[in-house]
């Protein structure tokens, strides 16, 4: 079921990726004879890396409408290939290749085996039985093209000419496992504009962070970026501080809405301790404490509000004595106390380099790419997969399945004859 196929086609895919396995798949499975360039020595480096080594490939979320809303504005690009191939789909293809698959909280999709290497053998695999010709350690230097349609690569051990190219070679975030921006360059050079990047679901770097706070995990917070008093973002989840500043599923959802902002201006990042009571309710709290156990000392009151790790900094926060007896507390002190249990600030210098983020925001300019087919708009035979394109999406499975569905369709077009390209 691969469209209207009439002599093979040689199509050649840069980079081994989930997006880059994905599309030379189909593209031999569309009956094209394909070659894989592959920059490192090992297929699906950074793919072995996801999901704390397990592999987060998907989402249930079973409506398309709903799942764009991960990706943010551009996440309307997606629809056709997800009309395509969506997370049923890919599901499906792994089942049938023997992945056997769990869902976690969340409608988060791994592996059973919780190894993600067992992800990547699925597509070695099944790329050897496909006969698709793999070179590894071969970075791609050069797209050969004569004025606007493609005609081969340019490797660093040879040249190889083909019908159709695909760059799959994601984006500039985790250098050690190859992604490290060639795509852009490769894109740009043939006439693609290539928006901004900037890191994207990446920790922050706090200013003069106390040490005594390195390593402490805060569970259900909620948290939110400010500049000028104006709120960015906000998410509730846990977090983790570390020795330079602040890490976690909600600071890394956080890092997704301030991506511009955070570049230009120092942002406030408030914690809300208690955020199941508003501050009326905090208040009522500490004074009923006050009132039935007026004798403790303040230190011994916080043990019963705040993880132990968090209450000598919490102390010398609030200036007040830790031995005082709590009935002692001035009214004064109490809205110090509140006021930091509910609203507790740090300043955000900036987030961490590339080489901690989980993606890039930004790349290929999407309206020079057709989103029916991932071809460009400007060289013909030449299409875009993975997350070289400008789009990037929220924790939970969601940038996988954007890469192994725009790889899907971009494979699948690429191994077609199109009518109309009489110069082929
Ligand atoms: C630590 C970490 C954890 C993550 N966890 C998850 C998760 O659980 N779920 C999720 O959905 N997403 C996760 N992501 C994001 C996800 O891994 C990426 O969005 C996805 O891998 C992008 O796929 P891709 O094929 O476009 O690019 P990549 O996976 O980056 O693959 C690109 C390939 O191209 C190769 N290449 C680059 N340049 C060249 C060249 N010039 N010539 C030849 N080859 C080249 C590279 O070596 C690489 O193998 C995680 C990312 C990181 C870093």
């Amino acid at each position: 079921m691969c469209g209207n196929i009439v002599i093979m086609k040689r199509v050649v895919v840069i980079g081994g990726g989930p997006a880059g396995m994905m599309a030379a798949c189909r593209a031999a499975e569309c009956g094209a004879r394909v070659t894989l360039l592959e920059k490192m020595n090992k297929l699906g480096l950074k793919l072995s890396l996801t999901g704390k080594g397990r592999c987060n490939i998907t989402n249930t979320e079973p409506q398309i409408m709903t799942f764009i809303e991960k990706y943010g504005d551009n996440g309307k690009f997606l629809i056709n290939a997800f009309n395509t191939f969506f997370n049923k789909e890919l599901m499906e293809f792994l089942k049938r290749r023997g992945l056997v698959l769990k869902e976690l909280s969340g409608g988060r999709i791994y592996p059973d085996s919780d190894n993600s290497w067992n992800v990547v053998d699925v597509f070695a695999d099944y790329l050897k039985e496909l006969r698709v010709h793999i070179e590894l350690e071969s970075p791609v230097k050069e797209l050969l093209h004569y004025q606007n349609i493609i005609g081969g690569v340019v490797h660093e051990n040879g040249t190889v000419l083909c019908d159709a190219v695909i760059v799959a070679t994601g984006g500039n975030s985790y250098s050690k496992t190859g992604s490290s921006g060639d795509g852009y360059q490769l894109a740009r050079v043939t006439g693609h504009k290539v928006t901004a990047i900037y890191p994207g679901l990446v920790p922050f770097n706090l200013l003069d962070i106390d040490p005594r706070l390195n390593g402490l995990k805060l569970k259900n917070i909620k948290a939110t970026v400010t500049v000028d008093e104006e709120v960015l973002s906000e998410a509730f989840g846990e977090f983790y501080f570390t020795e330079w500043g602040a890490d976690g599923s909600v600071i890394l959802r956080l890092s997704r809405d301030v991506k511009e902002e955070i570049q230009e201006d120092y942002l406030t990042l408030h914690i809300d301790l208690k955020p199941a009571l508003d501050e009326q309710k905090v208040h009522e709290r500490i004074l009923r404490e006050i009132n039935s156990n007026g004798k403790i000392s303040y230190r011994n009151m916080l043990k019963e509000m705040l993880p132990e790790k968090m209450i000598s900094y919490f102390i010398t926060r609030t200036q007040i004595p830790e031995d005082t007896k709590i009935a002692n507390i001035t009214k004064e002190q109490r809205e110090t106390i509140v006021k930091n249990l509910k609203d507790l600030t740090f300043t955000i210098t900036g987030t961490r380099s590339f080489d901690e983020a989980i993606v890039t925001s930004g790349g290929v300019e999407l309206s020079h790419i057709d989103p029916k087919t991932m071809e460009s708009k400007k060289i013909k035979n030449l299409y875009f997969a993975g997350e070289v394109l400008n789009i990037d999406g929220d924790t939970g499975g969601y940038n996988l399945q954007a890469a192994f569905s725009t790889g899907y369709v971009a494979g699948e077009n690429a191994a077609k004859e199109k009518e109309n390209n009489e110069e082929n």
